[in-house]
């Protein structure tokens, strides 16, 4: 590691989600130099991923795509792409950050995103950020509006057939790029790593990876998003349109036995946000929820709920016990029935799980801060400074201190830049 690769920046975010693009240019903004660490090949989180938002039915990537530019183009902010956060020391008030960048593959410095190499590719592989429902290429650009519009290589998949090498016009393929190590010192640091869904393959209840018409509720966002994988909503077993379609709520949330005790938050509003997106889309189709409660906690959130039920869409309020593949591609869903009591069965097209949320990234061994049971980073005073962590200098935000919406993240995305930006203040007046 040489003197070049050491970097000072006034703040590290890390996380390049909604919260850390928030926080980031709120920090810019007044003139702080910020470094955004993102662990994927491109900015944006999850919100990129998703089609439309609750309660508003605002196109996501509208909000966030103009976000993704203003942080890209800003003069006092730095991206850092494709990196793992290896530990974050401090000394003397002041943050190093030691830093893996993972090769793409690809001289981003080259790369003009011009889509060459993906075209003449002849490799096809699932492609994760349509909800594994298309193909992409062994190389390409990660989605259309991926921020940087730079070709990431797979080495899983490339075969070195060469002809991404020969047709690139800037000689941007390099097949022996090496991970690269770095140093970045920074007076504060932001930890925005969002959260994932849980992964339910190897319990077999909920049917997750084994029925191929059981998929999770960020599948369903790619198959209601304009820029989906198929334009219209199909069911993944044979390509027809789906009669009937349930979402199962708290689908391992809630459920001490499936490891995550606690409430997910956004599923409720999110499965009748899908719900509506699909009663457009298919206004024949028969679409159910089965809930425990409904948790319409945010503004306008309630009213969101009953309009959902003026249009029709049948809330089952029941705890779902299993879900089997029954004939024809056709799901069964045993569930409770929690109003009339009973076991009862049903048969569905296509089911939606809303499935549990755990936390994007656990900061042990890497930095100190601590977390709660639940694994998410803990906020020491909840009430009072929500984004203040237990390491003065290093803040939280969004889905990283526990599951948020949108709007709670980009309003604590705020607060913590606030705090960053006082705590910088002070340091530089002492
Ligand atoms: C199916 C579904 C639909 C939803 N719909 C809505 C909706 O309509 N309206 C709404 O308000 N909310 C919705 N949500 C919730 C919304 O996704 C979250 O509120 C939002 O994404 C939180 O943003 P975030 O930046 O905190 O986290 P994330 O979006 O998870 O972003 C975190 C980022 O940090 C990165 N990261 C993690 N660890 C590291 C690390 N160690 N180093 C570097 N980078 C790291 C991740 O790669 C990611 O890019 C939905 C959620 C789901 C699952």
């Amino acid at each position: 590691m040489n003197a070049a690769n050491r970097m000072a920046y006034d703040t590290l975010v890390v996380g390049g989600g909604i919260a850390g693009l928030q926080a980031a240019l709120d920090l810019a903004d007044q003139g702080f130099r910020v470094a955004v660490l993102e662990r994927g090949a491109s900015i944006g989180g999850k919100m990129i991923r998703l089609s439309k938002v609750f309660p508003t039915l605002d196109c996501a990537s509208c909000i966030t795509t103009p976000k993704m530019a203003s942080a890209a183009h800003h003069p006092n902010i730095t991206l850092f792409t494709a990196c793992d956060l290896n530990t974050v020391t401090k000394t003397g008030g002041r943050f190093k950050a030691r830093i893996t960048q993972r090769p793409r593959y690809v001289d981003v410095a080259k790369c003009i995103g011009c889509r060459q190499c993906e075209y003449v590719c002849p490799v096809l592989v699932p492609d994760a950020e349509q909800g594994g429902f298309s193909a992409r290429k062994a190389i390409c650009i990660p989605f259309s509006n991926a921020i940087p519009q730079k070709a990431v290589l797979d080495p899983e998949h490339c075969m070195l057939c060469g002809k991404c090498e020969k047709i690139c016009p800037t000689q941007a393929v390099d097949y022996l790029q090496q991970p690269v190590e770095f140093v970045l010192a920074a007076s504060s640091v932001v930890l925005s790593t969002g959260y994932e869904m849980t992964d339910y393959r190897d319990k077999p209840q909920y049917g997750m990876g084994a029925i191929p018409n059981v998929i999770d509720a960020l599948q369903m966002e790619r198959l209601l998003a304009p820029h989906g994988p198929y334009n219209r909503v199909l069911r993944p077993s044979d390509g027809k349109e789906p009669d009937t379609i349930a979402f199962v709520q708290c689908a391992g949330s809630r459920d001490h036995s499936m490891g995550v005790g606690y409430c997910s938050r956004f599923c409720c509003m999110y499965a009748i946000k899908q719900a509506m997106l699909l009663s457009g889309s298919l206004p024949l189709a028969e679409i159910r929820i089965y809930y425990m409660d409904i948790r319409a906690f945010g503004k306008n959130y309630e009213q969101f709920y009953q309009n959902a039920k003026a249009m029709g869409i049948e809330f089952v309020k029941a705890k779902v016990a299993r879900i089997d593949a029954a004939e024809e591609g056709r799901v069964r869903v045993r569930y409770e029935d929690q109003l009339e009591g009973g076991a009862l069965d049903a048969e569905h097209d296509l089911v939606v799980l809303s499935m549990g949320v755990v936390p994007g990234w656990n900061p042990r061994g890497i930095i100190s801060v601590s977390c709660h049971t639940d694994q998410f980073i803990r906020q020491v005073q909840p009430k009072r400074q929500p984004t203040w962590t237990d390491q003065p200098g290093v803040f939280v935000a969004g889905a990283a201190a526990g599951p948020k919406d949108i709007v709670d993240s980009i309003a604590e995305a705020g607060s913590a830049a606030m705090q960053a930006a006082n705590y910088l203040k002070a340091a530089a007046a002492s």
